[in-house]
């Protein structure tokens, strides 16, 4: 029988956002057989753009993994109001819409990544930050050499491992090494987040996860969402093909939005730590196997379409990719370009109807009529709200009774 010594399964995880840390993690709770390295060029902690907004999807995959008490003291809260382009104001209240559980957290990323990635430490994963990756290439072998600069003493490093995730973010410099298709820009948000003060003197804001379709931002969509100590994570998108002049008409756009909050009764302090960043979204529909390298999360453009939330699938692909790899032994016949191959299929498959559903709502989205239809029809129904939600932030599609409460309502 063969020594597994003599077979090791060594895999570079490049990137420690959550996409990168919750496969690392996952790795070690399923495939326990592999050696993982986990590198990332930042020092962390280390601030992310983002809505820091955690779906419901993102907290079962912490559930699953054992991992819930990284959400202590982040604010979950437990409503959701959402406002059309013609001012129609739909609210539903409490975690559990219809019968789901639509629950999630707000939770910065310079504290959740950094949580996740002392959790990777934890539990004896190998970890580099402050550590770049440069190039690889692939070895007669079929392994993968890698080329790293350690960014504290300029020093290259090498290793060989069986097969890379990159895991490194929608700029991934993998993908951009390897000369891989990146997503075109029909197919890319831009967003723009912040940190305020907010209150309002009738609306318990800190409890409350806003959603405004303001007529500037379609099919986009203006987020408040809180964090805490009276503050929010307040920010803006749009499909980088309507954006002019770059950072400037999002910084306006940014404006335009804390004057509409304002115009509605907010007191909304000034934006702080303003940043953006690209998110290239599943319509894209990239290549994700690449021999023994497989891109997950924002490098794969694993982005819904609709909403722009990333965490979820970059972190519901890892878990899927590690109980995929448990059933692996890494012995001779161990083949990871096909295992990596069949988990680029068994996870467009699990996720196509979604990406379909929420790209549909983006494109119905473009049209200011039919947004104030699904708002009022929202407002009107749970059910729609229920829907529109698990599109948004979980793994739900269009449905049939979806579409005709929808159509129920009359279109002005
Ligand atoms: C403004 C904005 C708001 C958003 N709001 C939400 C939201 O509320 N909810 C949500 O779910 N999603 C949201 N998203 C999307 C979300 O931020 C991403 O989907 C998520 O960060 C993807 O995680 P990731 O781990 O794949 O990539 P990242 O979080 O980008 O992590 C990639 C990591 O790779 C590292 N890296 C990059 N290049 C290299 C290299 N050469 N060598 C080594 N390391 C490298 C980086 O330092 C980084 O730590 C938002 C995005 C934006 C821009």
């Amino acid at each position: 029988m063969a020594d597994p010594r003599d077979f090791p399964a060594r895999v570079l995880i490049v990137g420690a956002g959550p996409t990168g840390s919750t496969t690392a993690l996952a790795l070690k709770k399923y495939a326990p057989y592999v050696q993982v390295t986990l590198i990332d060029k930042s020092s962390f902690p280390r601030d992310k753009a983002c809505g820091d907004g955690l779906g419901p999807g993102a907290r079962r995959t912490l559930e699953r993994l054992g991992l819930t008490d990284l959400l202590d003291g982040f604010n979950r809260p437990i409503s959701v109001g959402v406002t059309g382009p013609d001012g129609t104001e739909a609210a539903c209240s409490g975690p559990l819409i219809g019968e789901k559980d639509l629950s999630g957290f707000v939770a910065p990323r310079l504290d959740f990544d950094n949580r996740l990635l002392q959790e990777c430490i934890r539990q004896g994963v190998v970890v580099r930050t402050e550590e770049r990756f440069k190039e690889l290439e692939e070895l007669a072998t079929g392994q993968i050499r890698v080329i790293s600069e350690d960014l504290r003493s300029s020093q290259m490093l090498a290793g060989t491992y069986e097969f890379v995730i990159a895991a490194d973010g929608a700029y991934s410099a993998v993908r951009r090494f390897i000369k891989s298709p990146t997503a075109k820009k029909s197919k890319t948000y831009i967003a723009m987040r912040s940190y305020a003060s907010i209150s309002h003197p009738s609306v318990a804001v800190a409890e409350t996860i806003r959603l405004d379709f303001i007529d500037a931002f379609l099919p986009a969509y203006g987020w408040c969402f809180p964090v805490s100590d009276g503050r929010a994570n307040i920010g803006v998108g749009l499909p980088v093909a309507q954006l002019r002049n770059g950072d400037q008409s999002l910084r306006q756009l940014l404006d335009h939005y804390y004057d509409d909050l304002r115009r509605r009764g907010f007191k909304v302090g000034s934006p702080e730590l303003v940043k953006s960043h690209q998110l290239p979204h599943a319509a894209a529909r990239l290549r994700m196997a690449y021999g023994h390298v497989l891109f997950l999360g924002d490098a794969a453009a694993t982005i819904n379409p609709f909403s722009g939330e990333g965490i979820f699938y970059g972190m519901a692909a890892g878990v899927q990719l590690a109980e995929q790899l448990s059933q692996v032994s890494p012995g001779p016949d161990a083949n990871w370009a096909r295992e990596l191959r069949l988990f680029e299929h068994a996870f467009k498959r699990r996720f196509r109807r979604h990406f379909m559903s929420s790209y549909a709502v983006h494109l119905i989205f473009k049209s200011r009529r039919w947004t104030n239809k699904i708002v009022r029809a929202a407002a009107k129904n749970r059910e729609v709200m229920a829907t529109g939600a698990s599109i948004m932030f979980d793994e739900g599609t269009i449905t049939p009774r979806l579409i005709f409460r929808a159509l129920g309502t009359g279109v002005h």
